[in-house]
């Protein structure tokens, strides 16, 4: 069967609008959509919805003291294996968190032993990730290399911080961009989520940052698949946010958190730049 797909959205897909203009939301916590039953699933993005369009407020996260679900745990199995949560002030992903009815996303700026920016996108309640060396690129004509790491948790997306030396990727992280995504192609009767993990199984996910920084359509494509690293390529598709020449990472430096440099961030100091003059 080949489900009708919805036209490709690189400009302004209806679905997605409430949740385009503002930081990602702060909704109510809720159960991620595989867990929803599908008699409260349109009344929740109803709701949820709403709530999207009231909150203009940068995120907080929210919990509940609910434990992970099963598969969330198994995903991140990894992810824990590697740390050591008496030492590392980062999250164990022992509670889950919704940022609510629309995907997150996170990119972490993380001087470890190599500096490079960490991508996360929200899928089936935890975040997919990717280290990519050189970070995210606005020009179309330049394909950054990601390489997929092991899936974090939800409550990683408010980690700005330093991990012990010493400790699984020790030095600084910078909370460098945040915000919703949401996939491109999407079929009939399929949620955001469900789409995205399709495309992501497949190797091909094109998609669209709603975030402060990134906006616009971008794509990431598998170009190998690695015994535990894949090798993904994120590129920028050509639309009204693309700029050919502009290397976004070396323009903006500072914490959209924050406000803070990676000095500031590492010396525990407060933001040395005011936030309203950073260049978005
Ligand atoms: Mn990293």
């Amino acid at each position: 069967m080949t489900p009708a797909k919805k036209s490709v959205a690189r400009k302004a897909p209806a679905k997605t609008s409430p949740a385009r203009k503002s930081a990602p939301e702060k909704a109510a916590p809720m159960k991620s959509a595989a867990q929803k039953s599908a008699a409260t699933k349109s009344a929740a993005k109803k709701t949820a919805a709403k709530k999207a369009t009231a909150k203009t407020t940068a995120p907080k996260t929210a919990t509940t003291s609910k434990p992970a679900s099963p598969n969330v745990r198994e995903s991140l199995a990894t992810y824990r294996s590697k740390r050591d949560f008496e030492v590392t002030a980062e999250p164990s992903g022992d509670k889950p968190v919704r940022s609510g009815k629309a995907l997150a996303f996170v990119i972490q700026k993380h001087e470890a032993s190599h500096l490079h920016f960490d991508l996360r996108l929200e899928v089936d309640g935890v975040m997919k990730s990717w280290a990519v060396p050189k970070g995210p690129n606005v020009d179309p004509s330049v394909k950054r290399l990601a390489m997929e790491v092991e899936d974090h948790p939800i409550a990683y997306n408010s980690f700005e911080g330093t991990i012990p030396q010493g400790e699984y990727g020790g030095g600084t992280v910078m909370l460098w961009d945040r915000g919703t995504y949401s996939p491109d192609e999407i079929n009939v009767d399929e949620s955001e989520n469900d789409a995205a993990g399709r495309a992501l199984k497949a190797g091909k996910l094109a998609f669209t940052f709603h975030g402060e920084r990134l906006k616009g359509s971008f794509a990431l494509v598998r170009t190998r698949r690695g015994e535990s690293r894949a090798q993904w390529l994120l590129i920028k598709h050509h639309d009204e946010f693309a700029k050919e020449g502009r290397d976004i990472v070396a323009e903006v430096m500072t914490s959209v958190e924050s406000g803070r440099h990676m000095e500031d961030i590492t010396a525990g100091t407060k933001a040395t730049t005011s936030k309203t003059k950073q260049a978005k």
